[in-house]
């Protein structure tokens, strides 16, 4: 429950108009935790009014990585357009209760007056022109002119909320002009949209990107104008790339989507733009149901965030790690799957035996993909591990091998017997199997690896010296 005890409504509302990225995705995740936080109702939005720039494929993007977030939405998606009959409704109402009126001015006058007041030094803004007051005579309608609808802002007086990250804003409605609501065609402009779908979906909580800020003051306007109750707003602060700027698609942001196809894990993702931009002390790590249960709007950073690739892979290892052996299985399948290669029900013990080395699910396939695949060590460690003084117990070892049970314990037992018999270290042939058997000398234990490795196999990559 919010503090005025009504139920929790919190809304994403996206417009489709590239793909989503992880800045816009964490506008995504805030809402949505704080609706499951409170056990409110979290609404998907998309703002499709864009024609020329809203596109499937964005909408698609937006889908699919909530999906994939487990960020799924109680209700919708709406989409703006489909709901075009009632912005023109509600336009209707505030006609005839005379809070806009049809502007005439056409674009070079408002370029004329434009010039003068930057001329002027005075901020741009519409001056009121066609606005109908008490006693004012308005200039002669244009003949053929279409009219736009302007919202009759308050003259005086001042718009104030406390908002739950920048603190209490206040703004002077002599900054603000008269907003145009209404296209020539009878369209509505999207600040209009905006608040209508906020009243009738009956959002609690607008908590969005601070690039909205300057929207806020018009929108509360015409909450007030339309007779209702304003929502808390929160505004987050950007997200920046690692150089500094602003999170976009135009300097190297890639889209959400990317990242489950990088073998990046949703818990590990929520976990991580949960702290780009919200605190719980000094918790680094945790789980989706922690975060849902920790998570409220007092604790939201006011300043910007900064993307760190190196931090989201770690963060990403530390949750790779705490997977289940089993779901990592799935997961892995999938990749392996897109690779041309099928897997068997050695797969979780694979991954079981791997994952503490990987930091992303790809990484983690690779590893897999040694025991299914054909391997080809690098020739430098060949030459370097693989020497002729450990020939003979390379030959030693396979001879053994292939008569030995096919369990980590039987091999364990092997392997000491031929260290024994050649009077050799485990270092000495430890890496020289590793770099024929799995193409590498970094590995987990020699023999977990080679009992999770077909016995056949083994045998023939050990030959290859
Ligand atoms: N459609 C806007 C955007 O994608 C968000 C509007 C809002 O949250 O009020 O930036």
């Amino acid at each position: 429950m919010s503090s005025n005890q009504k139920p929790v409504r919190t809304r994403f509302a996206p417009s489709p108009t590239g793909f989503i990225h992880l800045g816009n995705i964490r506008s995504a995740l805030y809402p949505w935790a704080f609706a499951k936080a409170q056990g409110g109702t979290f609404i998907l939005r998309i703002e499709d009014t864009d024609l020329e720039r809203s596109n499937q494929a964005s909408v698609d993007v937006i889908l699919e990585g909530m999906a994939w977030l487990g960020m799924n939405p109680d209700e919708g998606p709406f989409y703006q357009m489909q709901r075009m009959n009632r912005y023109k409704e509600v336009l209707a109402q505030l006609q005839t209760s005379g809070q806009v009126y049809p502007c005439y001015m056409s674009i070079e006058e408002l370029d004329a007056l434009r010039e003068k007041q930057m001329a002027a030094k005075e901020k741009p803004r519409y001056d009121g022109t066609w606005r109908p007051e008490a006693g004012k005579t308005l200039p002669a309608i244009p003949e053929g002119v279409k009219p736009v609808l302007r919202f009759k802002n308050p003259i005086d007086g001042v718009v104030v909320w406390d908002d739950k990250v920048k603190g209490r804003i206040e703004i002077s409605n002599h900054e603000l002009d008269d907003l145009v609501i209404a296209r020539p065609d009878g369209t509505p402009t999207y600040n209009f949209c905006v608040v209508v779908d906020d009243i009738d979906m009956q959002i609690t909580h607008v908590i969005r990107g601070d690039d909205h800020v300057n929207n806020t003051p018009r929108q509360i306007n015409i909450f007030k104008a339309l007779g209702k109750e304003v929502p808390v707003y929160a505004h987050l602060p950007t997200v920046l790339n690692e150089q500094g700027e602003k999170l976009s698609k135009r300097n190297g942001a890639k889209p959400v989507t990317q990242y489950r196809d990088e073998g990046y894990l949703p818990d590990a993702m929520v976990n991580y733009l949960a702290r780009l931009g919200w605190s719980h002390g000094d918790d680094e790590i945790f789980s989706r149901q922690q975060f849902l249960d920790w998570f409220d709007l007092d604790h939201l950073g006011r300043s910007a965030a900064q993307f760190d690739d190196a931090k989201l892979r770690w963060v990403n290892a530390q949750h790779l790690k705490a997977t289940d052996d089993v779901q990592l299985a799935v997961w892995v399948k999938e990749i392996l799957k897109q690779r041309g290669v099928t897997s068997d029900d050695r797969l979780p013990a694979m991954c079981g035996l791997f994952k503490d080395r990987c930091d992303t699910l790809c990484v983690l396939a690779d590893w897999v993909t040694v025991f299914y695949g054909e391997v080809t060590p690098q020739a430098h460690e060949k030459a370097q591990h693989v020497t002729d003084a450990v020939k003979p117990a390379l030959a030693l070892l396979v001879e053994k091998l292939s008569t030995c049970e096919w369990d980590k314990t039987a091999i364990s037992s092997v392997i000491k017997e031929v260290l024994t018999a050649q009077g050799l270290k485990m270092p000495q042939l430890a890496m020289p199997v590793r770099v024929l058997v799995m193409g590498t000398a970094q590995t987990p234990s020699l023999d977990a690896v080679l009992a999770l490795c077909e016995k056949q196999k083994v045998l023939e990559r050990l030959k290859n010296v």
